[in-house]
Protein backbone atom coordinates (compact mmCIF):
# COMPACT_ATOMS: atom_id res chain seq x y z
CA UNK A 1 0.00 0.00 0.00
CA UNK A 2 2.88 2.23 0.38
CA UNK A 3 4.23 1.68 -3.39
CA UNK A 4 3.77 5.23 -4.41
CA UNK A 5 3.71 8.06 -1.45
CA UNK A 6 3.84 11.84 -2.22
CA UNK A 7 5.55 15.02 0.35
CA UNK A 8 4.67 18.36 -0.83
CA UNK A 9 6.52 21.28 1.45
CA UNK A 10 9.97 20.59 2.38
CA UNK A 11 10.62 23.56 4.57
CA UNK A 12 11.91 23.16 8.33
CA UNK A 13 9.56 20.83 9.05
CA UNK A 14 8.76 19.38 6.10
CA UNK A 15 12.50 18.47 4.76
CA UNK A 16 13.13 16.44 7.61
CA UNK A 17 9.61 14.03 7.79
CA UNK A 18 10.37 13.57 3.98
CA UNK A 19 14.06 12.38 5.01
CA UNK A 20 11.95 9.93 7.88
CA UNK A 21 9.85 8.79 5.40
CA UNK A 22 12.71 7.80 2.96
CA UNK A 23 14.33 6.57 5.23
CA UNK A 24 11.72 4.36 6.90
CA UNK A 25 9.74 3.03 4.05
CA UNK A 26 10.49 -0.24 2.55
CA UNK A 27 12.29 -0.55 -0.82
CA UNK A 28 10.80 -0.40 -4.13
CA UNK A 29 8.42 2.89 -2.46
CA UNK A 30 8.59 5.69 -4.35
CA UNK A 31 8.41 8.78 -2.57
CA UNK A 32 6.90 11.94 -5.34
CA UNK A 33 8.30 15.02 -3.88
CA UNK A 34 7.35 19.33 -4.22
CA UNK A 35 8.30 22.18 -3.55
CA UNK A 36 8.19 25.85 -4.45
CA UNK A 37 12.24 25.73 -3.57
CA UNK A 38 13.95 23.00 -5.53
CA UNK A 39 16.99 22.74 -3.18
CA UNK A 40 15.25 21.05 -0.70
CA UNK A 41 14.06 18.60 -3.47
CA UNK A 42 17.51 18.08 -4.57
CA UNK A 43 18.73 17.39 -1.36
CA UNK A 44 15.57 14.78 -0.98
CA UNK A 45 16.90 13.24 -4.12
CA UNK A 46 20.46 13.13 -3.61
CA UNK A 47 20.39 11.72 -0.29
CA UNK A 48 17.70 8.62 -1.54
CA UNK A 49 18.25 8.62 -5.16
CA UNK A 50 16.40 5.33 -5.59
CA UNK A 51 13.48 6.45 -3.45
CA UNK A 52 12.95 9.99 -4.35
CA UNK A 53 10.96 11.35 -7.53
CA UNK A 54 10.91 14.74 -7.86
CA UNK A 55 7.65 16.67 -9.26
CA UNK A 56 7.25 19.64 -11.38
CA UNK A 57 4.06 20.57 -9.71
CA UNK A 58 1.32 19.66 -6.88
CA UNK A 59 -0.71 18.17 -9.70
CA UNK A 60 2.08 15.40 -10.41
CA UNK A 61 2.37 14.99 -6.88
CA UNK A 62 -1.32 14.00 -6.40
CA UNK A 63 -1.32 11.84 -9.86
CA UNK A 64 1.10 9.93 -9.11
CA UNK A 65 1.08 9.09 -5.30
CA UNK A 66 -2.05 7.09 -3.34
CA UNK A 67 -0.59 8.03 -0.24
CA UNK A 68 0.15 12.07 -0.01
CA UNK A 69 1.43 14.64 3.10
CA UNK A 70 1.59 18.40 2.91
CA UNK A 71 3.18 20.23 4.95
CA UNK A 72 2.89 24.06 4.27
CA UNK A 73 2.95 27.03 6.64
CA UNK A 74 -0.81 29.10 6.35
CA UNK A 75 -4.14 27.91 5.27
CA UNK A 76 -3.63 29.97 1.93
CA UNK A 77 -0.97 28.20 0.60
CA UNK A 78 -2.94 24.86 1.75
CA UNK A 79 -5.87 26.32 -0.19
CA UNK A 80 -3.54 27.02 -3.39
CA UNK A 81 -2.01 23.50 -3.23
CA UNK A 82 -5.17 22.00 -2.45
CA UNK A 83 -8.27 24.32 -4.65
CA UNK A 84 -6.54 25.92 -6.88
CA UNK A 85 -6.81 26.32 -10.81
CA UNK A 86 -3.27 25.43 -10.98
CA UNK A 87 -3.66 22.31 -9.61
CA UNK A 88 -6.96 21.10 -10.70
CA UNK A 89 -7.41 18.17 -8.03
CA UNK A 90 -10.99 17.57 -9.69
CA UNK A 91 -9.51 16.60 -12.82
CA UNK A 92 -7.15 13.87 -10.98
CA UNK A 93 -7.92 10.00 -10.38
CA UNK A 94 -8.31 10.48 -6.44
CA UNK A 95 -9.71 6.99 -6.30
CA UNK A 96 -8.90 5.48 -2.38
CA UNK A 97 -6.28 7.68 -2.00
CA UNK A 98 -5.61 9.58 0.98
CA UNK A 99 -4.57 12.69 1.64
CA UNK A 100 -2.79 13.84 4.86
CA UNK A 101 -1.87 17.60 5.73
CA UNK A 102 0.14 18.37 8.57
CA UNK A 103 0.10 22.30 8.11
CA UNK A 104 -1.01 24.13 11.22
CA UNK A 105 -4.07 26.04 9.45
CA UNK A 106 -7.10 27.45 10.57
CA UNK A 107 -10.34 25.16 11.25
CA UNK A 108 -12.31 26.51 8.18
CA UNK A 109 -9.49 26.35 5.39
CA UNK A 110 -9.11 22.41 6.48
CA UNK A 111 -13.18 21.60 6.41
CA UNK A 112 -13.22 23.48 2.68
CA UNK A 113 -10.27 21.32 1.50
CA UNK A 114 -12.02 18.20 3.15
CA UNK A 115 -15.30 19.49 1.55
CA UNK A 116 -13.91 19.90 -1.68
CA UNK A 117 -11.69 16.29 -2.01
CA UNK A 118 -15.22 14.59 -0.76
CA UNK A 119 -16.91 16.39 -4.06
CA UNK A 120 -14.48 15.30 -5.84
CA UNK A 121 -14.50 11.63 -5.31
CA UNK A 122 -16.00 10.18 -2.08
CA UNK A 123 -13.73 6.92 -1.42
CA UNK A 124 -10.89 9.59 -0.81
CA UNK A 125 -10.08 10.83 3.01
CA UNK A 126 -8.40 14.19 3.56
CA UNK A 127 -7.28 14.02 7.01
CA UNK A 128 -5.74 16.89 8.98
CA UNK A 129 -2.64 15.55 11.17
CA UNK A 130 -0.76 18.80 12.69
CA UNK A 131 2.32 17.90 14.61
CA UNK A 132 3.88 19.09 17.28
CA UNK A 133 7.53 18.42 18.39
CA UNK A 134 9.50 21.23 16.70
CA UNK A 135 12.37 20.74 14.09
CA UNK A 136 14.07 18.71 16.38
CA UNK A 137 11.53 16.07 16.48
CA UNK A 138 11.37 16.07 13.04
CA UNK A 139 14.74 15.11 12.65
CA UNK A 140 15.05 12.82 15.15
CA UNK A 141 10.93 11.29 14.00
CA UNK A 142 9.79 11.66 17.56
CA UNK A 143 6.66 14.10 16.48
CA UNK A 144 3.42 14.40 18.41
CA UNK A 145 0.25 13.59 15.91
CA UNK A 146 -3.00 15.01 16.30
CA UNK A 147 -5.52 13.27 13.73
CA UNK A 148 -8.49 14.39 12.75
CA UNK A 149 -9.91 11.00 12.04
CA UNK A 150 -11.09 8.44 15.29
CA UNK A 151 -9.58 5.17 15.61
CA UNK A 152 -13.03 3.01 13.97
CA UNK A 153 -12.53 4.90 11.07
CA UNK A 154 -11.73 2.06 7.89
CA UNK A 155 -8.44 4.22 6.95
CA UNK A 156 -7.04 5.10 10.53
CA UNK A 157 -4.92 2.40 10.27
CA UNK A 158 -3.10 3.12 6.96
CA UNK A 159 -3.09 6.96 8.27
CA UNK A 160 -1.60 5.88 11.72
CA UNK A 161 1.20 3.69 10.40
CA UNK A 162 1.85 6.55 7.79
CA UNK A 163 2.27 8.91 10.06
CA UNK A 164 4.29 6.68 13.08
CA UNK A 165 7.22 6.27 10.57
CA UNK A 166 8.10 10.65 11.38
CA UNK A 167 6.28 10.07 15.16
CA UNK A 168 6.76 9.02 18.61
CA UNK A 169 4.53 5.81 17.96
CA UNK A 170 2.96 6.78 21.84
CA UNK A 171 1.87 10.22 20.58
CA UNK A 172 0.07 9.26 17.92
CA UNK A 173 -3.31 10.28 19.33
CA UNK A 174 -7.27 9.70 16.98
CA UNK A 175 -8.73 13.25 18.17
CA UNK A 176 -12.00 12.57 16.44
CA UNK A 177 -13.71 13.34 13.27
CA UNK A 178 -12.71 15.88 10.48
CA UNK A 179 -10.63 19.39 11.84
CA UNK A 180 -10.29 18.06 15.28
CA UNK A 181 -6.98 16.70 15.29
CA UNK A 182 -6.37 21.31 13.93
CA UNK A 183 -8.74 21.69 17.59
CA UNK A 184 -6.67 19.65 19.69
CA UNK A 185 -3.37 21.59 17.92
CA UNK A 186 -4.44 25.01 18.08
CA UNK A 187 -5.96 24.21 21.63
CA UNK A 188 -2.87 22.83 22.76
CA UNK A 189 -0.60 26.23 21.42
CA UNK A 190 -3.18 28.68 22.52
CA UNK A 191 -1.81 27.33 26.08
CA UNK A 192 2.01 27.48 25.09
CA UNK A 193 1.41 30.52 23.92
CA UNK A 194 -0.71 32.01 27.01
CA UNK A 195 2.14 30.46 29.35
CA UNK A 196 4.94 31.88 27.45
CA UNK A 197 3.81 35.44 28.24
CA UNK A 198 2.67 34.50 31.32
CA UNK A 199 6.19 33.07 32.27
CA UNK A 200 7.93 36.11 31.18
CA UNK A 201 5.79 38.83 33.07
CA UNK A 202 6.72 36.48 36.02
CA UNK A 203 10.26 36.24 35.31
CA UNK A 204 10.46 40.34 34.98
CA UNK A 205 8.38 40.74 37.96
CA UNK A 206 9.98 38.61 40.65
CA UNK A 207 13.30 39.91 39.17
CA UNK A 208 12.60 43.84 38.75
CA UNK A 209 11.18 43.08 42.49
CA UNK A 210 14.55 42.23 43.50
CA UNK A 211 14.96 38.60 44.14
CA UNK A 212 17.47 36.86 42.67
CA UNK A 213 16.52 35.18 39.05
CA UNK A 214 18.55 31.55 40.32
CA UNK A 215 15.91 32.11 43.27
CA UNK A 216 13.19 32.79 41.13
CA UNK A 217 13.42 29.63 39.01
CA UNK A 218 14.10 27.95 41.72
CA UNK A 219 10.69 28.56 43.56
CA UNK A 220 8.67 28.50 40.34
CA UNK A 221 10.15 24.92 40.10
CA UNK A 222 8.96 24.25 43.72
CA UNK A 223 5.35 24.89 43.49
CA UNK A 224 2.03 24.80 41.68
CA UNK A 225 3.52 27.34 39.02
CA UNK A 226 6.03 24.77 37.45
CA UNK A 227 5.43 24.39 33.66
CA UNK A 228 7.50 23.47 30.86
CA UNK A 229 8.01 27.41 30.36
CA UNK A 230 10.03 28.28 33.42
CA UNK A 231 11.40 24.66 34.01
CA UNK A 232 12.75 23.99 30.36
CA UNK A 233 12.13 26.98 27.93
CA UNK A 234 12.98 29.65 30.35
CA UNK A 235 13.30 33.02 29.14
CA UNK A 236 15.95 34.30 30.89
CA UNK A 237 19.40 33.89 29.88
CA UNK A 238 21.60 31.80 31.93
CA UNK A 239 19.48 29.57 34.02
CA UNK A 240 18.94 26.80 31.63
CA UNK A 241 21.91 26.05 29.80
CA UNK A 242 19.71 23.95 26.90
CA UNK A 243 17.07 27.01 26.55
CA UNK A 244 17.03 28.72 23.73
CA UNK A 245 17.74 31.79 26.03
CA UNK A 246 20.65 30.81 27.14
CA UNK A 247 21.81 30.59 23.30
CA UNK A 248 21.21 33.62 21.81
CA UNK A 249 17.10 32.83 21.42
CA UNK A 250 17.80 30.90 18.33
CA UNK A 251 14.86 28.97 17.03
CA UNK A 252 13.55 26.23 18.39
CA UNK A 253 9.72 27.93 17.54
CA UNK A 254 9.74 31.09 16.14
CA UNK A 255 8.40 33.42 17.77
CA UNK A 256 6.23 34.24 14.12
CA UNK A 257 4.71 30.69 14.44
CA UNK A 258 3.71 30.90 17.83
CA UNK A 259 1.66 34.36 17.22
CA UNK A 260 0.46 32.51 13.71
CA UNK A 261 -1.06 29.68 16.44
CA UNK A 262 -2.27 32.11 19.28
CA UNK A 263 -4.59 33.83 16.40
CA UNK A 264 -5.65 30.17 15.02
CA UNK A 265 -6.83 29.92 18.38
CA UNK A 266 -8.67 33.79 19.19
CA UNK A 267 -10.08 32.94 15.40
CA UNK A 268 -11.50 29.49 16.42
CA UNK A 269 -13.06 30.89 19.62
CA UNK A 270 -14.98 33.18 17.46
CA UNK A 271 -16.15 30.36 15.21
CA UNK A 272 -17.13 28.40 18.31
CA UNK A 273 -18.49 31.21 20.59
CA UNK A 274 -16.16 30.74 23.40
CA UNK A 275 -15.63 33.45 25.95
CA UNK A 276 -11.80 33.07 26.07
CA UNK A 277 -9.83 36.55 26.74
CA UNK A 278 -6.42 35.90 27.39
CA UNK A 279 -5.67 35.48 23.60
CA UNK A 280 -5.97 39.36 22.85
CA UNK A 281 -3.25 40.49 25.59
CA UNK A 282 -1.10 37.30 24.51
CA UNK A 283 -1.29 38.47 20.99
CA UNK A 284 -0.10 42.08 21.92
CA UNK A 285 2.70 40.95 23.34
CA UNK A 286 3.86 38.88 20.50
CA UNK A 287 2.32 41.90 17.89
CA UNK A 288 4.98 44.19 19.20
CA UNK A 289 7.48 41.77 19.55
CA UNK A 290 7.26 40.71 16.04
CA UNK A 291 9.00 43.48 14.25
CA UNK A 292 12.56 42.71 16.08
CA UNK A 293 12.15 38.80 16.88
CA UNK A 294 9.40 37.34 14.77
CA UNK A 295 12.36 35.42 13.54
CA UNK A 296 13.85 34.48 17.06
CA UNK A 297 12.72 31.37 19.49
CA UNK A 298 9.50 32.38 20.49
CA UNK A 299 10.70 32.72 24.27
CA UNK A 300 12.66 36.27 23.08
CA UNK A 301 9.29 38.26 23.34
CA UNK A 302 11.19 38.46 27.08
CA UNK A 303 13.51 41.15 25.59
CA UNK A 304 10.67 42.91 25.78
CA UNK A 305 10.49 43.12 29.22
CA UNK A 306 13.94 42.65 29.38
CA UNK A 307 15.28 45.38 27.23
CA UNK A 308 12.78 48.26 28.97
CA UNK A 309 14.57 47.85 32.03
CA UNK A 310 18.21 48.97 30.44
CA UNK A 311 16.80 52.20 29.18
P1 LIG B 1 8.48 26.51 6.44
O1 LIG B 1 8.10 27.89 6.03
O2 LIG B 1 9.89 26.24 6.85
O3 LIG B 1 8.17 25.48 5.23
C1 LIG B 1 7.07 25.56 4.38
C2 LIG B 1 7.47 25.04 3.00
O4 LIG B 1 6.31 25.06 2.16
C3 LIG B 1 8.53 25.92 2.31
O5 LIG B 1 9.62 25.10 1.91
C4 LIG B 1 7.79 26.51 1.12
O6 LIG B 1 8.61 26.68 -0.04
C5 LIG B 1 6.72 25.46 0.87
N1 LIG B 1 5.57 25.95 0.13
C6 LIG B 1 4.81 27.06 0.36
N2 LIG B 1 3.83 27.17 -0.56
C7 LIG B 1 3.96 26.11 -1.38
C8 LIG B 1 3.25 25.66 -2.53
N3 LIG B 1 2.19 26.34 -3.01
N4 LIG B 1 3.67 24.54 -3.15
C9 LIG B 1 4.75 23.86 -2.67
N5 LIG B 1 5.45 24.23 -1.60
C10 LIG B 1 5.07 25.34 -0.96
O7 LIG B 1 7.47 26.09 7.58
P2 LIG B 1 7.65 24.95 8.70
O8 LIG B 1 8.40 25.49 9.86
O9 LIG B 1 8.12 23.69 8.05
O10 LIG B 1 6.14 24.78 9.17
C11 LIG B 1 5.14 24.13 8.39
C12 LIG B 1 3.88 24.01 9.21
O11 LIG B 1 4.15 23.22 10.38
C13 LIG B 1 3.33 25.36 9.71
O12 LIG B 1 1.93 25.34 9.63
C14 LIG B 1 3.81 25.40 11.15
O13 LIG B 1 2.96 26.18 11.97
C15 LIG B 1 3.76 23.94 11.54
N6 LIG B 1 4.68 23.56 12.62
C16 LIG B 1 5.94 24.06 12.67
C17 LIG B 1 6.79 23.70 13.71
C18 LIG B 1 8.20 24.26 13.79
O14 LIG B 1 8.84 24.12 14.84
N7 LIG B 1 8.74 24.85 12.73
C19 LIG B 1 6.35 22.81 14.72
C20 LIG B 1 5.05 22.28 14.63
C21 LIG B 1 4.22 22.67 13.57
Amino acid sequence: EYRNVGFIGLGVMGLPMAKNLARKLPDGTKVAVYDLSTAAMDELSQEFPNKIVKANNAREVFSHSNLIVTMLPEGKHVSSVYMSSETQLDSVDLKNKILIDSSTIDVETSLAVADHVAKIDSSALFCDAPVSGQAQGAIDGTLAFFLGISESHGKYKVVSDLVRLMGNKDKVLPCGGPSLGLVAKISHNYLAGVMSVATCETMDLGIRAGLDPKMLYRVLCAGAARNPMVEHANPVPGLVPTAASSNGYKPGFRASLMAKDVSLGVQMAQTYKSNIVLGAPTMDVYRRALPKYGGYDFTAIYRLYADDQNG
